[in-house]
């Protein structure tokens, strides 16, 4: 199946973008052009075959990828994400993206991403279990806890984690807590793990609304996407009094101006595995979501959502990247004249990976924290990113993107200095 048979939602090469944000970051910073050639570049992609016995008892066989963008600054840490459109750049981009959100957070690792190339909706539980556990295999040599740590993303959950843990563990005879994270509760996951990229992002939010002398309760926020980032971080906007004017996930939305019943949206989701149909709501496409009156938009789906065909179009205030990469570097640049403030994907959603780092520490001391530990931990690190962020952005007149990769890119490039290139 190929990218252009499914319709990828991919208009433009994500690792061209972000190698062209690389080198903008470059130019602001006054970067070393040697150091951004070296960064530009991906350390590993590995490509693996994953031939499958479907319940059928025909053979299909799925394309993976594995990539590490950088270990600079230890292991390196990414999700795996399932979906029809992954491409080789995608996850090349996706990894150069992780490199940046765990030096911004401050953490002990470097940015990798993997993908395999298929249709998760379509798979029975049977055929997503062989098809993760082959997976695992072929990369087995590729990840471990001092190595590459993976993590759920786009189409990946707990369950397959749980997989991944169960097949690495398999092969080395003894349980290794450390090879992934976003594991259920029950094989050594963290408490907070699951929702802690929403709660990551509320943290940005808030602080937000400290320096704009608001309160967080009187946002209006329009949400794309309805899986883990977009549901917990309505759940988490409603428990704070904020309103949720809009939801929507993969096959359409619900708009209604006065406030989405939140609640009842989790629930209707729950029972019908969609958003379509909700009570008091009037129905929306995901493309007229983008568009509607708020304050603040949420894009916590896929990327390339917000281009320069309708970032011109765009009424919210604030845009807070709950998804990898949702606006293009020439959106970007439009919203900017239209003094939108975006705040970026490596800081509004790294709050995922924030408590992946704390599963990865509790799987190696085999000593587990408390939920309220968890949430304190996590306010503490994404706090301090917000600001440093924004001290950097009003230092050097830039936006909160490029001051916020300009943080990350300075101290990959610092540990890359001091290491030294090896031979
Ligand atoms: N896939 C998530 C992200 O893009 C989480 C990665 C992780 O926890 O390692 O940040």
């Amino acid at each position: 199946m190929s990218t252009a048979e499914v319709g990828s939602h991919l208009r433009e090469n994500p690792f061209e973008l972000a190698k062209s944000q690389l080198r903008r970051v470059g130019e602001v910073f006054a970067l070393d052009p040697n150091l951004i050639r070296v960064l530009s570049q991906c350390k590993k992609a590995v490509e693996v075959s994953i031939p499958v016995q479907m319940d059928d008892g025909s053979i299909e066989v799925f394309l993976g990828y594995r990539v590490t963008h950088n270990i600079a600054r230890g292991p390196s840490k990414g999700g795996i994400r399932y979906h029809p459109a992954v491409t080789r750049d995608e996850v090349k981009a996706l990894a150069m993206w992780m490199t940046w959100k765990c030096a911004l957070m401050g953490l002990p690792f470097g940015g990798a991403k993997g993908g395999v190339v298929c249709n998760p909706k379509t798979l029975s539980p049977k055929e997503l279990e062989r098809m993760t556990r082959r997976y695992t295999s072929e990369i087995i040599n590729d990840i471990g806890p001092e190595r590459d740590i993976p993590a759920p993303d786009v189409g990946t959950d707990g369950r397959v984690m749980a997989w991944i843990f169960d097949t690495y563990s398999m092969n080395k005879g003894h349980s290794v807590l450390g090879v992934v994270t976003g594991k259920p509760l029950s094989v050594g996951g963290s408490l907070g793990r699951e929702e802690a990229t929403a709660r990551g992002a509320l943290y940005c939010i808030q602080a937000l609304a400290v320096k704009q002398g608001m309160r967080t309760s009187e946002y209006s926020v329009a949400i794309q996407g309805f899986g883990n980032v977009g549901a917990h971080l309505a759940r988490l906007l409603h428990l704070e009094g904020a309103k949720v004017v809009a939801v929507s996930d993969s096959r359409g939305g619900a708009h209604n101006p006065d406030g989405i019943d939140v609640p009842a949206a989790l629930a209707h989701k729950q029972e019908r595995g969609t958003l379509a149909g909700l009570a008091n709501a009037e129905p929306v496409t995901n493309e007229e979501l983008l568009e509607l009156e708020c304050d603040i938009l949420a894009p916590c789906a896929l990327e390339q959502v917000i281009t320069e065909e309708n970032a011109d179009r765009i009424k919210a205030r604030v845009i807070c990247e709950g998804a990898n990469g949702p606006v293009t570097p020439t959106a970007d640049a439009i919203l900017e004249e239209k003094g939108v403030l975006v705040l970026p994907d490596v800081l509004a959603n790294a709050g995922g990976v924030v408590v992946s780092y704390f599963e990865w520490v509790q799987g190696l001391q085999e000593y587990f924290w408390r939920e309220d530990e968890v949430n304190a931990k996590l306010h503490d690190i994404v706090a301090r990113a917000f600001e440093e962020a924004w001290q950097t952005r009003d230092r050097f007149e830039t936006s909160l993107r490029l001051a916020s990769y300009g943080l990350a890119v300075q101290r990959v490039a610092e540990a890359t200095t001091t290491r030294g290139l090896y031979p």
